[in-house]
């Protein structure tokens, strides 16, 4: 197999773990196939000994998801990866494997909803403490860091509120402390295209591939990417054993597919995204615009240092935004949109708009939705692939209406 190391991004996205073997496909088939033959019990016996290569179970590995395996690897640049059949599969098989009875975690304030859910009410209840740090306050993380602290984990950028976290200084300070701590990257909204954690620092990074890896709105599914001793444990205890969040094939075919366009959607959803965010921030009955693209964000400095993975600053597909007039407003103008719809996710095709305090962190009270920086009139757009005009006027005429 060609070694695609040193091509560029969507090179690599297009050819990099390609396995042709039989009959020359150009697109990798679907091993629709729950289990493996094996010639004789011997064989059967040398593959579950790991004395010999080759498949057993699509729970253990299947040749379809392994192409894909290979390419989300080449993509982040890690020594190997694991597919999961969702976000949430990754990120709880990640922590079942890395975590025990009595490991403290760290964890941003602000993260994805049900991530939020799964650490402060999941973990919990089995003996692990979680402690929710604002880590972009890396005097904060240093005061949390404990002697029992096995696990940093953060979004950036994060859900819903764009708020970017200084990677390098975060997973320094974590190492510094204890070279051991696994610091953990959700790197879903920028993409590896824009961003990769593991050169920042990180141990493992992990990917609703649900959003823009897969792109097309079809897929459930999610990875994590690490070196190759992290990852063969995580697939032989927290996927194997813990989870079984398996992802199916006919699933890691789309996502393969889906990859083969990443680099051009990305291009359009970040250009799409930053004309938005522009729009947004002249317009009179906005409070204010949360996109680290811009220039006047809080965040603009230590977003262009770290999310320019692609050779140039550029700050992903994700704009938020408050609504003068709050929950009420906010509410008004989406149920206001002729095109653009309301809907939880992101990194598709279409625009979709959300508003997190009613939605996706509605799991949040009224005090940690403030903790978290979350405000009741925050408007989540997921800038999609069409023409930027039509976007824009669509919330044109909606803003009109409130
Ligand atoms: C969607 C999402 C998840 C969860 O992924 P699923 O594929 O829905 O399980 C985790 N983290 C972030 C940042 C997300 O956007």
């Amino acid at each position: 197999m060609k070694d695609y190391k040193n091509a560029g991004f969507a090179t690599r996205a297009i050819h990099a773990g390609n396995i042709r073997k039989q009959h020359g496909p150009l697109a990798m088939p679907i091993y629709q196939s729950s289990t493996f033959v094996f010639e004789t019990t011997q064989q059967g016996g040398n593959r579950f000994a790991g004395e010999e290569g080759g498949y057993i179970y699509t729970r253990l590995g299947n040749p379809t998801t392994s192409v894909l395996e290979a390419k989300l690897a080449a993509l982040e640049g890690s020594q190997a990866c694991v597919a999961f059949s969702s976000g949430m599969g990754a990120i709880t098989s990640v922590l079942w494997t890395v975590c025990k009875k009595g490991s403290h975690i760290i964890a941003d304030i602000t993260l994805y909803g049900c991530t939020f859910v799964y650490l402060s009410s999941g973990m919990t209840k089995y003996g692990v403490e979680v402690s929710f740090v604002d880590t972009c306050d890396i005097n904060a993380v240093k005061n949390a860091l404990k002697e029992n602290t096995e696990v940093v984990l953060f979004e950036s950028p994060a859900n819903p509120n764009l708020k970017v976290i200084d990677i390098k200084a975060l997973a320094d300070a974590a190492h510094s402390h204890n070279p051991n701590i696994k610091v953990i990257c959700d790197n879903t909204f920028a993409t590896p295209m824009l961003q990769k954690p593991l050169d920042l620092g990180c141990d493992i990074v992990v990917h609703s591939a649900t959003k823009y890896l897969n792109g097309h709105g079809d897929v459930i599914a999610g990875f994590a990417c690490g070196n190759e001793d992290v990852m063969t444990e995580l697939r032989m205890v927290g996927l194997k054993d813990m989870t079984g969040a398996v992802l199916g094939p006919f699933d890691a075919f789309l996502i393969l597919r889906g990859l083969k366009t990443l680099e051009i959607r990305m291009q359009r959803h970040c250009e799409n995204a930053m004309k938005l965010a522009e729009y947004l921030k002249a317009h009179p009955k906005v409070e204010r615009v949360h996109f680290p693209g811009l220039k006047s964000d809080r965040f603009h400095e230590v977003a262009a240092k770290q999310m320019n993975a692609c050779g140039y600053p550029a700050f992903g597909g994700m704009v938020a935004f408050e609504v003068k007039g709050g929950r009420q407003a906010g509410a008004k103008l989406l149920d206001n949109m002729q095109m653009c719809v309301i809907a939880v996710s992101l990194g598709d095709a279409e625009t979709l708009v959300q508003h997190p305090a009613t939605m996706t962190h509605s799991v949040y009270d009224a005090a940690s939705l403030a903790e978290a920086g979350i405000a009741e009139g925050l408007v989540r757009v997921s800038a999609g692939l069409e023409n930027i005009q039509d976007i824009i006027a669509d919330f044109d005429q909606s803003f009109t209406k409130i």
